[in-house]
């Protein structure tokens, strides 16, 4: 069974949950638009891991602050009046991965629009949200796909590569 792969996450995420007034009454944070200094983002190489949880994914950068490492997502587009929803979550999905990965909870993660960017905390209600959502996710999906195709180079060019036990390499 293939581990839990964060893009078809963010797809369950955007097929149930996409209304703004929703994103509002579940008290997801609105964010804090800031300015950042894109000299320090570091690229993110390889896929983080939860096996827990069975999560992966890779954010686009990260920013050391202090002791901890910050997740960065970048969005091509303009900066809504808020970040939607899937957006939210799937920064709070890198969050946890940085977590697990470091052992260090980052205090918030950065959503980077190609205006501007927001700063949005990691709360434990945003955790708890997060992991719901997973739950939800698995349950209406069954997310265990099996792989749909025999072609050994995708796996090979497969950034979850490495976390994948349906590999053909
Ligand atoms: S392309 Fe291959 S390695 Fe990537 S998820 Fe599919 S089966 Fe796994």
């Amino acid at each position: 069974m293939p581990a839990l792969i964060l893009s078809l996450l963010m797809l369950g995420v955007l097929l149930i949950l996409s209304s703004r007034r929703r994103l509002k009454v579940l008290g997801i944070p609105a964010g804090r638009l800031i300015s950042l200094d894109t000299s320090r983002l570091i690229p993110v190489s390889e896929p983080l891991y939860d096996p827990d949880l069975r999560l992966t994914g890779r954010p686009d950068y990260l920013v050391q602050r202090g002791r901890s490492r910050i997740p960065v997502e970048v969005k091509s587009g303009r900066a809504p009046q808020r970040p939607h929803r899937s957006h939210v979550l799937q920064l709070a999905a890198y969050c946890h991965l940085v977590e697990t990965t470091t052992g260090k909870r980052p205090a918030y993660g950065i959503l980077k629009y190609a205006d501007s960017a927001y700063k949005l905390q990691y709360t434990h209600a945003l955790q708890k949200d997060l992991l719901q959502t997973l739950g939800t996710l698995r349950k209406a999906q069954n997310l265990s796909p099996d792989r749909s195709h025999n072609s050994p180079g995708r796996c090979r060019a497969c950034g979850y590569l490495s976390s994948c036990d349906q590999s053909l390499v």
